[in-house]
């Protein structure tokens, strides 16, 4: 199966409004080419180093999203060629997003990462933080980013009952901040949740944006491709 047809498939079951991120980590330029000639733009690394590189080497319309934890000291490196960071996990990390862009003269797209899994190792604002800073009002304190939704890794599992319930929670405090008014619900209006495996339950409990690699780009175990 090529990178297109599996790309097309894929499509027929995301519903329009879904945003699909196509996610290229590991993958060479020549396979985020090939999604490219399939129509694909929007794509996702979780690296800053292949992020760049990749931005540098592809035409100028994609939309490189940041999926993976950014370290404070590669906040410069990326900002210039990232659409959207998905993995703001800490408010040290926001001030500092804020105060980049602001030397770079541009405004900055991000989610804020909530931990829903039951692994320790995942990052991202426990439930009280992230609620306690959306509904504070410090956020409009900072005048270069803005905060357009919020992102969730499930627990990685074959128990679909728990990992819906994860999204679910993760929905919930979405819908609260937009129901609130917390936020303008017209600017934060993304819910970044799902991968291969999970995806459609994900689309299901709400998602807009799903983040998918594997089910396009092949499992880089095997080495094979698509
Ligand atoms: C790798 C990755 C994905 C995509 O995973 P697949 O299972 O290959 O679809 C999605 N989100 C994050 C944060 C990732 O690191």
């Amino acid at each position: 199966m090529s990178i297109q047809e599996n790309l097309s498939r894929l499509r027929a079951t995301i519903p329009a409004g879904v945003t699909l991120v196509a996610v290229s980590k590991t993958w060479p330029a020549e396979a985020v080419l090939q999604a490219y000639d399939a129509g694909q733009r929007v794509f996702g690394e979780n690296r800053v180093q292949e992020l760049v590189a990749k931005a540098a080497d592809l035409p100028g319309d994609i939309q490189w999203h940041l999926i993976g934890h950014l370290q404070r000291n590669k906040v410069r490196q990326v900002l210039p060629h990232v659409a959207l960071i998905h993995s703001i996990d800490s408010t040290e990390l926001l001030e500092r997003v804020d105060r980049e862009a602001g030397q770079l003269g541009r405004r900055v797209d991000v989610l804020l990462q909530v931990h829903i899994a039951q692994e320790e190792a995942k990052t991202g604002f426990s439930y009280p933080e992230a609620e306690a800073l959306l509904q504070g009002g410090q956020l409009a304190g900072y005048r270069n980013v803005t905060v357009r939704g919020l992102m969730g890794v499930a627990t990685f599992t074959d128990n679909m009952a728990q990992v819906k319930a994860e999204f679910e929670g993760l929905h919930a405090l979405y819908a609260k901040v937009r129901e609130a008014g917390w936020l303008n619900p017209s600017e934060f209006n993304v819910l970044s949740m799902g991968m291969s495996g999970d995806y459609q339950l994900a689309i299901a409990c709400g998602a807009t944006m799903v983040r998918v690699g594997s089910l396009i780009f092949g499992h880089r175990d095997y080495g094979a491709g698509a």
